[in-house]
């Protein structure tokens, strides 16, 4: 379901986006140029893995979507609520800027970022032809970086919240994501009421849906049509990287949207 294999590579793609004119994909691990333990399409850097090899897996990326390597944006990602709105693609060796969340209104620019458990959420606005893509660990749920997203969508673009689509995609699931005081009473404070609708204690310990704190955020933000991927990066460590599930030594995987035009 979802699924979609070529040339050794394998990508998710969200069901509610495809009739779209966007091009949209989450990649799994598979068919790159790492080594264990970033085996094998790894995207992120300052892990470990070499420059060359992060270069040739974002190379087979574009390649197997068909489109430019030049077009490529992608940020470094801080856990923080920044939103940037780039100008030009970035050239590899060109310095990242530093932000959670990227939108466009240019068919010649391709989001990208990196994840390993964090929630990428994609967004698309079809009326103004806007794309958005959004990374949120719990610092960037807590914080609400997708609304930080939809605010300037809205401010930027002139778009309506309701007319925004959203999809969540592969991140760790509300079975293996555990957590303490340090990361329960933030999302307590944040959610108020509604914090019992994304915490489950099972013999005391506190497991967070991520998954649903942000369907919640968008709710919050007036996005009502939303795509949850249900796939849990942690129970399924064979197709994606998972920072929690390998104990921090794993890879980064990519998530991307690109405007048609
Ligand atoms: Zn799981």
């Amino acid at each position: 379901m979802g699924f979609i294999e070529i040339d050794g590579l394998k990508y998710f793609q969200f069901e509610s986006l495809l009739k779209q004119p966007i091009v949209q994909a989450v990649f799994t691990r598979h068919g790159g140029v790492s080594p264990e333990p970033h085996n094998s399409l790894n995207l992120g850097g300052n892990i470990g893995d070499t420059d060359e090899n992060i270069i040739e897996n974002k190379r087979r990326i574009f390649a197997s979507l068909s489109i430019p390597f030049e077009s490529q944006f992608d940020v470094w990602q801080v856990h923080g609520t920044n939103v940037i709105i780039p100008e030009a693609p970035r050239k590899p060796l060109q310095p990242y800027d530093q932000a959670d969340a990227i939108l466009t209104d240019s068919p010649n620019l391709t989001l990208v970022m990196r994840f390993a458990d964090c929630v990428p959420i994609i967004l698309y606005e079809p009326q103004k032809h806007i794309a958005g893509i959004v990374h949120a660990g719990w610092q960037g749920t807590v914080n609400d970086t997708v609304g930080a997203a939809v605010k300037k969508m809205v401010a930027n673009y002139g778009v309506k919240e309701n007319n925004i689509l959203a999809a969540i995609g592969p991140s760790i699931g509300p079975d293996h994501y555990s957590v303490r005081d340090d990361v329960l009473e933030p999302i307590k404070k944040r959610f108020g009421n509604t914090w019992q609708e994304m915490i489950q204690f099972k013999e005391e310990v506190a497991f967070l849906n991520l998954w649903k704190a942000n369907e919640i955020n968008l709710h919050q933000s007036g996005v009502k049509k939303i795509e949850i991927s249900a796939i849990c990066t942690a129970c399924h460590t064979s197709d994606w990287y998972s920072h929690r599930a390998e104990h921090g030594k794993t890879g980064r995987f990519g998530a991307l949207i690109k405007l048609a035009g």
